[in-house]
């Protein structure tokens, strides 16, 4: 079982959003549930947990029912060990159902939406509804929806997830109580991450949990699969591998790559730009943590001479346009770093400036950049994730470009160009044509902002194809839409 599974929270006072918790214990504690709920916020950040805690405490053994419709005493909190509250922990509940409107939005899925309704639940309390991504549905499954919340069956609740507040309507909106749930703040991550670490007895450096909780955005689930990831070999975790992992170049490479230009150490650079490159460090991370680390270098306040490092910070800014277009990503970095050191007559820097600079980086990097590091790094984790979102897009706008783009996978994102591994030349030429290429751009671009697609001929043997999970995934999806909507 994934970390994200096996650490989610079991209780309204586990969960890791400090607002939501306070949030939902005051609900927990008025014992007065509202009939549906529109949680609100980013992906990861833990919605559809909160939705199964509360479809627990409502339906636990545990809990007395009468105090649910008296809205009078405390309602506890599940006590995760009767076969209602494990049955929910499982999702093997029928009467609570998790779907995801993504996959479910059409007219035919939600047709007998009102009649199912009705039916009271089979062995619960309360039957309840988890639709995920509500915004997702058609216009005419709105209007059914609206129907069932205006005139609500007492037996049935409702929380309805989105990331997208804004497209869902109105009407919608107003009848459901709203509970936003915000990107996560380190702290918040770093304490999800902490108790992973303590469960599974990881051996892991403060600093690098402090580096992951700051790269991955505010998202819970990306960071628990970052450290599944690092733990796989079962050694102790340090902060470099961490940003072996992410990409990033660390402080001391970036340190001494600005030495090496403002010194003219010409030979130095392209053999650490070389390592860096097989290393797996992304150009653009890499020119972000340069030019940061000089922003640190001109600002620091022992620094007298700046010539350079201006002429240096503007030579970078030059290369982020060439980077975007060369075949080559790191070339237009070598180029810049290299063109500063041709100058003639230079001097070594001196020891004491080192060390001032060397702060002033390590400060700079670790702390403000962090975040549009995150980003950077998110990006293919985040495009993988929402493949199928770029592809359903694209199947409404073409159905032959979105059927090419099913058999490639999305391969490089760095910046702003996304590189994407075919596995025919054929496909390549025809993913190739301007118009093609153009539609995807357009619909990558709704999803995740402007992108430039790039298409490379990768190995046959690594062709996606339908794994297994995706295929009991669908086969959930089918069935629970089965038991809310009829078939
Ligand atoms: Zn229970």
């Amino acid at each position: 079982m994934s970390y994200y599974l096996k650490y989610r929270p079991q209780r309204v006072d586990e969960l890791d959003l400090t607002d939501v918790r306070d949030n939902l214990l005051g609900v927990l504690k008025g014992g007065n549930l509202s009939h549906a709920y529109l949680f609100v916020g980013p992906r990861g950040s833990g919605k559809t947990s909160a939705a199964r805690i509360l479809a627990a405490a409502v339906n636990c053994e545990e809990n007395d029912g009468s105090r649910i419709k008296s809205g009078m005493t405390k309602l506890g909190e599940p006590c995760g060990k009767c076969k209602v509250c494990k049955g929910i922990k499982v999702g093997n509940q029928v009467d609570v159902l998790e779907m995801d409107a993504a996959s479910h939005r059409g007219i035919d899925d939600i047709r007998n939406l009102k009649e199912r309704i009705r039916l009271a639940p089979v062995n619960l309390k309360k039957k309840v509804y988890i639709i995920d991504e509500v915004h997702m549905l058609t216009k005419e499954a709105f209007n059914a929806l609206l129907k069932v919340l205006e005139e609500p069956p007492k037996h049935v609740m409702f929380f309805l997830c989105t990331t997208e507040e804004h497209k869902v309507p109105e009407t919608i909106i107003s009848r459901c109580t709203k509970i936003a749930f915000t990107k996560a703040i380190k702290k918040e991550v770093e304490s999800a991450l902490q108790k992973v670490i303590k469960g599974e007895k990881l051996k892991i450096d403060k600093e690098a949990v402090g580096l992951l909780a700051e790269s991955v955005d505010g998202s819970f689930r990306e960071g628990h699969k970052l450290l599944e990831q690092l733990a796989v070999d079962g050694k102790k975790i340090t902060k470099q591998e961490v940003e072996k992992m992410l990409g990033l170049a660390g402080g001391d490479d970036v340190v001494e790559l600005l030495k090496m230009s403002l010194e003219g150490r010409s030979k130095e650079i392209g053999k650490r730009l070389g390592e860096l490159e097989k290393k797996g460090v992304s150009a653009g991370s890499l020119l972000g943590d340069l030019l940061r680390g000089l922003q640190g270098m001109i600002r620091a306040p022992h620094q007298t001479v700046q010539g350079d490092k201006v002429r240096l910070a503007g030579l970078l800014i030059e290369s982020a346009e060439k980077l975007k277009v060369s075949p080559l990503p790191f070339l237009p970095i070598e180029l810049a770093l290299l063109e500063i050191g041709l100058r003639e007559g230079k001097q070594p820097v001196s020891k004491v400036v080192i060390k001032e600079m060397k702060k002033e980086v390590l400060k700079q990097v670790q702390n403000d950049e962090k975040i549009s590091k995150g980003n950077n790094i998110l990006s293919l984790s985040k495009i993988e994730e929402e493949w199928g979102k770029l592809l359903d897009r694209l199947s409404e706008k073409n159905r032959s470009v979105a059927g090419l783009l099913r058999s490639s996978k999305p391969k490089v994102a760095d910046g702003n160009s996304l590189t994407v591994e075919v596995f025919y030349e054929f496909h390549k030429s025809q993913l190739e044509q301007d118009s093609k290429r153009l539609l995807i751009e357009q619909a990558a671009e709704e999803l995740w902002g402007p992108m430039v697609l790039r298409c490379v001929l990768g190995d046959k043997q690594h062709k996606p194809s339908v794994s297994v999970d995706r295929v009991i995934e669908v086969d959930d999806y089918v069935k629970a839409a089965e038991d809310v909507f009829g078939s």
